[in-house]
């Protein structure tokens, strides 16, 4: 038997809780070792003009090279490393290398449609002090323009203390950096707020484009996002595509950008500059 619940109630032992228990501190110590031993790199999707197929940008996704348990996803770790605040490290070492990355196909082909490179940044990092001057730093390290850099944050960041995140957003934008929402849907931002938020880029869910072939519903309420979006001056990136039927129905709404398996899924970094070179259509 285990005490468990704030009331002091007594609830039954319960196995599998304990398994999910010892498996989330194996990967917080393997974590530790993982940092020590730099075995996180980002693998890299296509995000693409929806109306030409060209690829405009890329979100670097990271992954784990586990030296026994193999390629790992964030499914595997983010989450514990979010508590343990290892995601500060990892998230680190992400940024470095997705801008020297970009760099790099810069500098391998000049003519690139390649315009910038999207790194997910979780609420903790962002909120780690200092957070903005590492930016910097890591632009200049790695000879980036902030241009080149889109950073993608959650709705609930956004809203959470408002005032210090706002001002931070406030200095990376004015350097030259770009905002996106995340997941935009699954949070609450109401739509009053939107109009004033610091942000460049909407990445609309993958939920609300698993239906909207379906669902009138759904199409609806895309269609009134996108349109509000292009009001506000933001774009809009539709996660999740996976069929030519959902991108039709997308750029007819005049949704401009699109990430999905319909073009690609996250590819290691020298595949992007196959994938990038003037192939004027994916599909
Ligand atoms: P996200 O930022 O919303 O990224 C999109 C996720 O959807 C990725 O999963 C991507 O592989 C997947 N995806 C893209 N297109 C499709 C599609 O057409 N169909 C389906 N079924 N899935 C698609 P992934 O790589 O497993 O990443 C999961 C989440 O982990 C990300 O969601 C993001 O929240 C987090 N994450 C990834 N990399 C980082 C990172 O470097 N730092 C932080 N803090 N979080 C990260
Ligand atoms: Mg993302
Ligand atoms: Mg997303
Ligand atoms: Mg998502």
């Amino acid at each position: 038997q285990a005490k468990g619940g704030d009331k002091g109630t007594w609830q039954r032992y319960q196995p599998e809780l304990h398994t999910a228990m010892v498996r989330r501190l194996e990967v917080r110590a393997a974590l530790h070792d993982a940092i020590e031993g730099d075995q996180f790199r980002p693998m890299y999707q296509p995000i693409v003009d929806l109306h030409t197929g060209l690829i405009t940008g890329v979100e670097s996704l990271v992954r784990w090279e586990h030296p026994a348990r193999g390629l790992l996803g964030p499914f595997h770790f983010i989450e514990v490393a979010e508590e343990s605040g290892a995601i500060i490290a990892i998230g680190t070492s992400v940024l470095r290398r997705a801008l020297a990355q970009f760099a790099r196909w810069k500098a391998d082909d000049p003519e690139i449609s390649l315009r910038y490179v999207s790194v997910n940044v979780s609420a903790r990092q962002f909120r780690t002090p200092g957070f903005v001057d590492l930016v910097r730093q890591a632009l200049a390290d790695a000879g980036a323009r902030p241009e080149w850099l889109l950073l993608e944050i959650t709705e609930s960041l956004v809203l959470r203390d408002a005032d210090q995140v706002w001002a931070d957003l406030r200095v990376l934008r004015a350097m030259g950096v770009r905002i996106a929402i995340d997941d935009f849907g699954t949070g609450y931002s109401s739509l009053s707020y939107l109009r004033q938020m610091p942000v460049d880029v909407l990445k609309l869910d993958k939920s609300f484009i698993d239906d909207i072939l379906t669902s009138e519903q759904q199409r609806t309420m895309v269609d009134a996002i996108v349109t509000l979006a292009r009001n506000l001056d933001l774009a809009v990136v539709a996660e999740g595509i996976e069929d030519a039927g959902q991108r039709a129905a997308l750029a007819g709404m005049g949704c401009p950008y699109g990430q999905g398996y319909l073009f690609s899924k996250p590819v290691w970094p020298g595949e992007i500059l196959e994938l990038a070179q003037g192939v004027p259509e994916l599909v």
